[in-house]
This record gives C-alpha cells, structure tokens and sequence, in this order.
C-alpha cells in the first residue's frame, strides 16, 4: 500500500520514542529513572475526578457542541480572565481533543501551502511535523541560549518575512523552561499586527510558573484584533494528560473556523473529560497551587545538581518540569545529544531526551516531573556520568 508523501515525511514522536525505550528496558528487568516524561506525576485533581464520575452516572454520554460544552467553555473563558487578565468570552474558546490536536487544526486553518512559519527554537517536538502537515515551511527564530532562551521579539523580527502567514511561540517553553516577559510579548503582538500575521502562542504550561508571570498575548488583544489565538491545556495544569482536553482562546473567526474544521475530525472531545475539565477550572486551584510548590522545589533540587556539575550548563528555568542544559565534554563544539543519551541510558539508568527532538543539539531535556528520592537519586547518577564523559570523552558511544 502506498502511503501519502505527507506523511512518509513525518517522524515519531521523539519523546514517546523514549518512553518506548523505558518501558522495553524495563521489562527487560533493569531500573531505569525516566527524566524523559512530558507529564506530571500527581494525581489529576480531585474536583476533576468527582465530576467525572457524576458525569458518568448521569449519562452524559452524548456528543456535545462541537466547540465543547456551554459549562466547559464559560470556565475556561472565566478562569483566563481571571488569571491572565485577559477579555476572553465563552464564544473565543474552542474546546478539543488536547491542544496537540487544536494547535493542528488552528495550522490547518491558517497556513495556506508554501507559507512560511516562524516558530520559535529550541521548538517542541510537534511543531515541526504540524507545521509540514499544514504544507507550511517552518522557519526557526532562534533563541539565545547566553540568555536562557527568553523568547524575545527581536528573533521573530529578524526572521518573518511577506511569506510569513503565522509566528508559533510557546511560553513557558518546552523545552527550555523559558517565559516570555510582559514587553517582549507587547512587542511581539505589536509586530505581528504590523505585519499582518497570525500570532499563535502555545501557553500549555501557563500555570507552572516559579519565577515572574505568564503573560498571555490576549492581554493586549487591542493592538492586534482577531490575529491572537493561544491554546491551553487541562494536561498540565490539572495533572489529566490521558483526559485528552484541551482549549482554544481566540477572539474573532479563527475559533469558530477551528470548530468548523473539529466537527469534521473529532465531533467534540469526551463529554466526561469536558465536566471534568469544567469542575477543575472552577474548584481546582488550591490544589494546583500545591503542585506548583512542589515543583518549584524540585526545580531547584535538579538544578543544585546541574549547578555542581562538571560538563552541565543551564539557566535556571522559570516555568515548565524541564531543565533543558547544554552537555560540554570538553571537546570543542557540540556533543552529539543522541549519542549522550543512549550512553545515559545504558551507563546510568536514566532518559532524557536528546536536544536534537527540539531542533537544537549539544543539549538534554530533563524533566523533574519526578518523586523527589527519584530525583534526588538520578541527578547524581547523571552528573556523576557527564563528569566521567567529561574525564575520558572517549567513552561515549562505547558499549
Ligand atoms: N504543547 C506543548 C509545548 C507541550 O509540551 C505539550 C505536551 O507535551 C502539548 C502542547 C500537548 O498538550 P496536550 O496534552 O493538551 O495535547
């Protein structure tokens, strides 16, 4: 059977990839600490699990509007006023099946075959296979890594052209962990506006913020009217991954154009995920909260670490589970990511991924979505590793 050049030209998923590969090993016996997770490890919040289950009970097991329910989209719309400070009504918002799949249906909408689109890099995984599904080219605005990899204005600038129909950023970013401030994000809308180009902003991690704000480009909604859509996520911030909710913010046409585009994919996401999803944006707070705190210290336990080793270098990351450090062997230029963390895997029982998933080499994503002795025990057995790579460069890639 012959299969479409689209997606002949499409890789896996990276980090699923590694997640594949811990679970092999695992079963092969060994332990292996996986610092490859993209989601968090506490239990969804409870408000979110009560709903469910009367939503259950309650046969709400009928497809729903395509955009989401009436109750779920008012609480997304009243939970990003409140805490962005942003105008958004319950008509913006779209609901969906994640925002993997709102942010492929929002480049379906907006990209026409041969635009370019200006996504900011270190990128996530998905962004380029969505961008090429949408028959886009994806064109990098290159973040500073001497400055954290702030995503800032000026890398867009440098980088958009008449070809460009849509600048992607995301902030907090996977996987630096960086967080757009207030001004750049003013400057950007005010950018994109000049130039008559979509901005999308991927805010998944809105909420897992340690250091300053989140700052949504919706605040300044004015200077660009109908050209903003961000897209958020229940996974993150609820702990509900495996829910599958996302939601789509966008004043103007492009919500109503995404759910016109959803009616023929998805129909709606799961009506039990969506009164989940409802309850944890009205009454979850406080528990989210807790999490944020628990992270936060877990951060700063996997930097200590970062910070007294020999051959890691990083920013402290003010959002986000992940550490995203540049690995120096020593050797001059950069040290091939793949290969480091094949070797981490073999010699020191535990995952990252590769910066290469990201479109940036010479790095590893760690992520410290993970109980604090796992943490504690296998940021030693990295750095203690690198410090060894770092002793004898000669060993990697060495069985
Ligand atoms: N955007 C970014 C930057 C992510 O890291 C992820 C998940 O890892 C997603 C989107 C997907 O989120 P969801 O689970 O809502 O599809």
């Amino acid at each position: 059977m012959r299969l479409s050049t689209r997606i002949q030209e499409v890789a896996p998923s990276p980090s699923f990839a590694v997640s594949a590969e811990v679970a092999r090993l695992r079963r092969e016996g060994r332990t292996i600490i996986d610092f490859g997770v993209g989601e968090l490890d506490f239990p969804t919040v409870s408000a979110a699990k009560r709903a469910a289950k009367e939503a259950i009970d309650a046969d709400q097991s009928r497809y729903t509007p395509t955009p989401g329910t009436a109750e779920l989209r008012k609480a997304v719309a009243a939970w990003h006023a409140k805490r962005h400070g942003s105008h958004v009504e319950a008509p913006d918002v779209v609901a969906g099946a994640g925002a993997k799949a709102l942010l492929f249906e929002l480049l379906q909408v907006l990209v026409e075959p041969g635009d370019d689109v200006v996504v900011q890099s270190p990128y996530w995984v998905s962004f380029p296979a969505q961008v090429s599904l949408a028959g886009g080219r994806l064109v990098p605005a290159a973040g500073d890594a001497s400055d954290g990899f702030v995503p800032r204005a000026e890398q867009v600038r440098r980088v958009i052209t008449e070809r460009t129909s849509v600048v992607l950023m995301n902030s907090p970013c996977n996987p630096t962990g960086a967080v757009m401030p207030r001004e750049e994000v003013r400057e950007l809308v005010r950018l994109c506006a000049e130039r008559g180009v979509a901005l999308v902003l991927d805010e998944v991690y809105d909420r897992l913020v340690f250091d300053g704000e989140h700052v949504s480009p919706l605040v300044f909604a004015d200077l660009h009217p109908g050209g903003i859509a961000c897209v958020g996520s229940a996974s993150k911030t609820f702990a509900m991954t495996g829910w599958r909710l996302g939601y789509l913010v966008a004043p103007g046409d492009i919500a109503a154009a995404v759910a016109r585009l959803q009616g023929h994919v998805t129909s709606c996401p799961s009506s039990i995920s969506q009164a989940a999803a409802a309850a944890a944006f009205v009454e979850g707070e406080d528990e989210v909260e807790t999490m944020v705190e628990r992270l936060r210290s877990r951060r700063d336990l996997a930097m200590r670490h970062v910070e007294s080793a020999a051959g890691l270098s990083c920013h402290r990351p003010a959002g986000t589970f992940f550490l995203f450090p540049r690995v120096d062997l020593g050797c001059g230029g950069e040290v091939d990511s793949q290969a480091v963390a094949v070797h981490l895997l073999r010699h020191a029982g535990v995952a990252v991924v590769p910066g290469t998933a990201f479109g940036l080499d010479g790095h590893v994503r760690i992520s410290h979505a993970v109980e604090e002795g796992e943490l504690e025990r296998g940021m030693e057995a990295l750095c203690r590793e690198v410090e060894r790579l770092r002793a004898d460069p000669g060993r990697l890639g060495r069985s």
